[in-house]
């Protein structure tokens, strides 16, 4: 009985020890299963639409997050093949080369982001517009080929390809779009980057990817809150030509935020020194010359952003900074070649300055 006793009781004590050592294992299981859930963060840059793109999110599951990954960047570089003026057999390339010759077929997108632009050329009274082709080409500076061949052109030159920017001479029909003037061109520079980015958001965010963001060489959508809910502070480029430091950061939860300048695309005349960029005033024909150094628009969309820089842009730093502050949901940073700060009113508390140099204006 005694020994029974004392085997039943050191069955006992093993049961006692199984129990534990198999809760033991349960919580190393658990715990293993936490931390495969712990989001990490999945970043992957490429070069896309002449800019070098970085895209950036939290996943718990490698695997997803890179396909999503994969899938954005497929989708912007479907884009970039319908609407570049560059690249042979898109949208935007055969309709210039038929320009006076015959309507072409374009994709229900490429439609669409010109109905859009078209749009903000009514609001904008011609300030933003794709008809800029002739001057681009002339000025040389929009294109990014690699046997770009940036010139200054003569006045008469520009007068001359002024008379080719009057967007009434696209003629729609259907699913088909004829440029009637035949020395006219089509560039969707100042928007469809910015198109692209609300798309490849879109994927992301559809693929359930809600927590960081999309940016396109300074066109940026922020998908949602880092993973402990806080916003993301994004930084604004200190607008001068050759630095690389950042002027501002922004905090942002959700939405876009996109900025134009004189220093991100340019040439300097080796003559004279001046600089000349790629923000055309459609008004003189020459790259924007006003105090302005940069832009930059927060908006729901990159889209709308996107349109806005370029606009605010070339309306100037009065004019531009009314016509943003009386947009609903749309709010602007306005920075002048003096390195004077000026926001619209409902920005300010949500932006550090971090270049010393800079200072608000208002
Ligand atoms: P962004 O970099 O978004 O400010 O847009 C500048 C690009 O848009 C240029 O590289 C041109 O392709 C095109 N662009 C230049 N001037 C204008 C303008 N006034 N309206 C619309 N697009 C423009
Ligand atoms: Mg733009």
């Amino acid at each position: 009985m005694d020994i029974e006793g004392e085997v039943f009781i050191i069955r006992k004590f093993i049961n006692y020890k199984e129990k534990l050592f198999i809760l033991l294992i349960a919580l190393v299981l658990l715990l293993t299963a936490c931390s495969d859930s712990t989001p990490e963060l999945l970043r992957e840059t490429k070069f896309v639409l002449g800019t070098l793109g970085n895209i950036q999110i939290y996943s718990s599951s490698p695997k997803k997050g890179n396909e999503a990954l994969t899938s954005a960047y497929g989708r912007i570089t479907d884009i970039e093949n319908t609407m570049s003026t560059t690249i042979e057999n898109s949208d935007i390339y055969r309709l210039n080369a038929n320009a006076g010759v015959e309507a072409v077929e374009v994709s229900p997108e490429t439609l669409k982001v010109i109905h859009k632009a078209l749009d903000y050329y009514e609001v904008t009274n011609g300030t933003f517009s794709i008809g800029l082709g002739a001057l681009l080409d002339l000025w040389g500076i929009s294109k990014v080929t690699a046997d770009d061949t940036p010139k200054i052109p003569t006045e008469a030159e520009i007068e001359e390809a002024k008379n080719h920017v009057d967007l009434r001479n696209l003629e729609f029909k259907d699913s088909k779009i004829f440029i009637k003037d035949p020395n006219m061109t089509i560039d969707l520079g100042g928007i469809a980057k910015g198109y692209a980015v609300d798309e490849a958001a879109n994927i992301l965010q559809n693929s359930g990817f809600n927590s960081g963001f999309v940016d396109l060489g300074g066109d940026i959508y922020v998908l949602g809150p880092k993973p402990d809910g806080t916003p993301w502070k994004i930084g604004i480029q200190t607008p001068e030509i050759g630095t690389n430091t950042v002027m501002a950061g922004i905090e942002l939860t959700e939405g876009s935020i996109v900025t134009s300048g004189d220093y991100q695309r340019y040439f300097i005349d080796p003559k004279t020194g001046r600089h000349y960029h790629h923000i055309i005033n459609p008004a003189t024909g020459y790259p924007t010359d006003n105090n302005l150094a940069s832009v930059t628009i927060v908006a729901k969309t990159a889209l709308e952003a996107d349109i806005l820089s370029t606009t605010a842009f070339v309306m100037g730093l009065e004019e531009g900074l009314k016509f943003i502050e009386a947009l609903p949901g749309v709010e602007g940073i306005f920075v002048t070649k003096e390195k004077l700060v000026y926001t619209t009113s409902d920005v300010k508390d949500k932006i550090s300055l971090m270049n010393e140099a800079y200072q608000y204006a208002n």
